[in-house]
């Protein structure tokens, strides 16, 4: 370790935890972050600071106003900017002695092996399920430790995936859920206090994985809930389900082509038609009061439409969407994520 090293990172060498072996060991390790929303932005801004070697953020989307109330990267002057490349140029001032990596593009079955190759831990800060389902079936297969996170409302959780040793997201969550059935950030709001918690929950987990300090039990891991409103905390043992689909009989659906929910642009239309990988039967009575507080809503036996942020999005009972007022397929799949959950 170099001069500036021994200083930048003095506070935690001197932790016991750590020390200056375990910094080198930092220095040699490399994540991936998979979203830099208000998960990824608080983990990338930890492992950055904290000194792991090479850090790779991966996230579709570009800055909106509404993210700059706890995406903690984010200020006024980076609206409109892809998140992945303007998160980077934050956390390459905050620490140049890093390599850090910008992926401006869609997570998704086609590029996933190539950014995760040579990982040695997978992060989550995504907004959806269907991509940790992704990244479930990509680590489990390769044997790569990932660490489930997600926080909605004022309540958040965080368990790390260990594979062939703790259960999978498949164990306690066997199949993704039907799209519209989950509450999002856009629809049922995000204290800006919960995200920060269970992601410093999830790069603290990092830490420990990266330095080989992690506690585990075979066949065992610990799912941490907290909801910072009501103060509750909680830790749920989980064990391995012997007929796992994933991690028992090694079946990756999530890694093909036909598990990718399909965005293709409508010539001329300014429009995007999103077709969800699998079919579903949406209630249109539900989704139109999970949706009331988004923006407007209006909907009819086949159909429901919401207007927010500019666009319109209808989505019909299989869970096909049409979204009007953009032609790029990211920007159509994010919104569908956000609005509608997968
Ligand atoms: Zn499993």
């Amino acid at each position: 370790m170099g001069a500036s090293s021994l200083t930048r990172y003095s506070r935690q060498t001197i932790l016991q935890e750590i020390g200056e072996n375990g910094q080198r060991a930092l220095g040699r390790s490399r994540v991936v972050i998979v979203g830099c929303g208000a998960l990824g932005t608080v983990v990338a801004n930890n492992l950055t600071r904290a000194g792991v070697g090479r850090i790779v953020v991966i996230d579709r989307d570009f800055v909106e106003l509404s993210n700059l109330q706890r995406q903690i990267l984010f200020d006024e002057g980076d609206v409109g900017a892809p998140k992945a490349i303007a998160a980077v140029e934050k956390l390459r001032r905050i620490n140049s002695e890093i390599e850090i990596e910008a992926v401006f593009d869609d997570f998704n079955f086609g590029n996933a092996e190539r950014i995760t190759d040579g990982a040695d831990l997978v992060l989550d800060g995504t907004d959806n399920l269907h991509t940790r389902f992704l990244v479930n079936d990509l680590c489990v297969r390769d044997g790569v430790p990932w660490i489930y996170t997600g926080a909605v409302g004022t309540a958040g959780m965080t368990m790390n995936i260990l594979p062939g040793t703790t259960p999978c997201l498949r164990c306690f969550v066997p199949e993704p859920p039907e799209p519209g059935s989950l509450p999002t950030c856009e629809t049922l709001g995000v204290l800006n206090t919960i995200p920060a918690i269970v992601a410093s929950m999830e790069s603290t987990e990092a830490l420990k994985i990266l330095l080989g300090k992690h506690e585990w039990i075979e066949g065992k891991s610990v799912l941490t809930t907290y909801d910072a409103w009501s103060g509750e905390f909680d830790r749920l043992a989980l064990e391995r389900d012997a007929s796992c689909p994933c991690c028992a009989r090694r079946s990756f659906p999530f890694l093909t082509e036909e598990n990718e929910g399909a965005a293709v642009a409508l010539c001329g239309r300014n429009a995007v038609q999103i077709a969800p990988a699998s079919k579903t039967n949406i209630s249109f009575p539900v989704l139109a009061e999970r949706l009331g507080n988004a923006g407007d809503v209006t909907w009819n036996e086949f159909m429901l439409t919401l207007k927010a942020e500019g666009r319109e999005i209808s989505i019909f009972k299989d869970g096909r969407a049409i979204v009007k007022g953009t032609d790029d397929p990211h920007v159509a799949t994010s919104l569908y994520a956000r609005y509608v959950g997968i």
